[in-house]
């Protein structure tokens, strides 16, 4: 395969399965693994499997790097992470293009993410200078209490395939900068663009003579590399993306030994239509939310609780939408849709819609498989919108596929929260109103129980500076944004007495 834009991203036809920063290294004497792509469905590239042995001398030598990253200032560690994002400028273009092909986002879509990496590049530099603790008064006369923020090890990165390469970035660019080293485990849909990142930032390591071992990836199936490091004590935070299933195995592995886990799982977005919508702003919100992505995005928007004063006009102005979205090659920056990221996600689709039919929910656009010329892949396939209930086990689960589930409500808004509020994720959600009263209802404590609410925007996104995450079974701990870096460092309370007595706390009297 010879794509430019592989070319320029240093992708042959073999790739090695680890890089510890500069040096790349390991074999395929353990078989490959290959990447196809769900556009045209053409081999990318192989990769050499990572074997047990690779993956100790990836965490050996992150553990090593560690002793010295912990100790450069942070505005350093700020630096490195500033040439990277300098770096990732210069790719932008050819990484765009590889996230796009390799696991079928629009280019569009594929440049946004690989913009993502840069702001949050940018966003770490400045953090670097701001990784501030409290002080606070002691109780104890002359002593001084503070708190202050150290380094905390080694940060295990499993990233899903749907954000193969922002995910890394939100996580190993805060590590980075807190003093942490990283080794990501990239997703087995979508290595490559690990690879290419390598190939690109290898060379800021190296002018920076910084140590092998401050980032690194391991590339191998989760059940072999992800299973070592959910497991090994010597990686103290293990943040991981992807389904809620693997959430719950990651969250048991580091609870039996009591590590932290960042856990960022599925979502089952909601979008809440009142009477004073304004459908100006809600139907491209919607068609955006769940079309974007093939509606692969944890946070894409898969239910609709609309009043049933605006249902029929949402529901006409909806499918009117929904037969201009353009499906097609994701390169071809004139379609909208590409394709779903294999076969298998389309048959988890097909699944979704006979289990929805089953439970007496009506299929009232789109859902088909697409073939045909461009089409020779078997991953396109139209967008779906289906009325349905929202008690319906099926439209209480995640299917990560653009099927859009339409769901009335009647009486006030907060009949439509409980809707909203009622399945067992927890990481998006969306009212579209013009009345304040229900807006600052939504945003209550009686509102969305959501990590991420919204008022007259989609579910779909959300921007670098915010912390992002979700609660119940979207998981656990904060990314990118905020002060989400607090969840990358130990916190360390300190108590210095610079008086000449030894008064205890409490008021406790001890004579010896
Ligand atoms: P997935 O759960 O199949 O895989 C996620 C990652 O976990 C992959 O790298 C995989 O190799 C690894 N893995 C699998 N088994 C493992 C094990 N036993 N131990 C350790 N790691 C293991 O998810 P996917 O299909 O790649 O991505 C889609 C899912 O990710 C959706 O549910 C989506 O909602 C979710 N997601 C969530 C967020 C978020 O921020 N909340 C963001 C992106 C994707």
């Amino acid at each position: 395969m010879s794509l430019p834009f592989l070319k320029q991203l240093g992708i042959g036809e073999l790739s090695l399965p680890i890089c510890t920063g500069a040096r790349h290294s390991g074999d395929d004497s353990d078989g490959v693994q290959e990447s196809f792509s769900p556009a045209d469905g053409k081999l990318i590239g192989k990769i050499g499997k990572a074997k047990q042995s690779d993956y100790e001398h990836v965490v050996a030598t992150a553990e090593k790097a560690f002793l010295h990253w912990r100790s450069v200032p942070a505005p350093k560690r700020g630096e490195l992470v500033r040439q990277i994002g300098v770096k990732l400028r210069e790719i932008k273009d050819p990484l765009g293009r590889l996230v796009s092909y390799e696991m079928g986002k629009s280019l569009q879509e594929g440049l946004g993410e690989v913009q993502e990496m840069i702001d949050v590049c940018d966003f770490a530099v400045g953090l670097s200078r701001q990784l501030y603790g409290l002080t606070m008064h002691s109780e104890r006369p002359d002593h001084r209490m503070y708190e202050q923020w150290h380094p905390m090890g080694i940060v295990g990165i499993i990233s899903a395939f749907n954000f193969p390469v922002a995910v890394w970035a939100w996580n190993a660019m805060l590590a980075a900068v807190c003093g942490d080293v990283s080794v990501w485990k990239p997703s087995k849909k979508a290595p490559l663009t690990a690879i290419a990142i390598f190939n690109a930032i290898g060379e800021v390591f190296k002018d920076n003579d910084v140590p092998e071992g401050v980032m690194s990836y391991i590339v191998g199936p989760g059940a072999v590399v992800g299973e070592s490091m959910i497991n090994d004590t010597r990686i103290p935070l293990i943040s991981a993306t992807g389904s809620t299933r693997v959430g719950i195995r990651v969250a048991e592995a580091c609870a039996r030994r009591l590590g932290k886990s960042i856990l960022e799982l599925g979502g089952n977005n909601a979008i809440i239509i009142t009477p004073s919508a304004d459908l100006k702003l809600t139907i491209p919100a919607v068609v955006f939310g769940c079309v974007g992505t093939a509606g692969q995005r944890c946070t894409s928007t898969r239910r609709l609780i609309i009043h049933e004063s605006m249902y029929d006009q949402v529901k006409a102005a909806l499918i009117k939408a929904y037969t201009t979205v353009r499906i097609g090659d994701p390169l071809d920056t004139t379609n909208h849709m590409g394709p779903l990221v294999d076969t298998g996600a389309v048959k988890d689709m097909q699944d979704a819609l006979e289990s929805a039919r089953q439970e007496g929910a009506s299929i009232i656009y789109g859902g088909e498989v697409l073939s045909g010329a461009g089409f020779e892949s078997g991953c396109y396939v139209k967008p779906c919108i289906v009325e349905a209930k929202n008690e319906m086990e099926i439209v209480q689960q995640e299917t990560f596929a653009p099927i859009l589930y339409l769901c009335k409500y009647s009486g006030d808004v907060e009949l439509a929260i409980a809707q909203q509020n009622g399945v067992p994720q927890g990481l998006s959600s969306a009212i579209f109103s013009t009345n304040v009263l229900e807006v600052e209802e939504f945003l209550s404590t009686r509102g969305s129980d959501c990590g991420l609410a919204n008022v007259n925007i989609g579910t779909s996104g959300a921007e670098i500076g915010g912390a992002f995450g979700g609660e119940k079974e979207t998981g656990w701990g904060r990314e990118s944004g905020s002060d989400s870096w607090r969840y990358y460092m130990r916190r360390q309370t300190n108590t210095i007495n610079y008086g000449k007595e030894l008064p205890l706390a409490q008021g406790i009297e001890f004579d010896v």
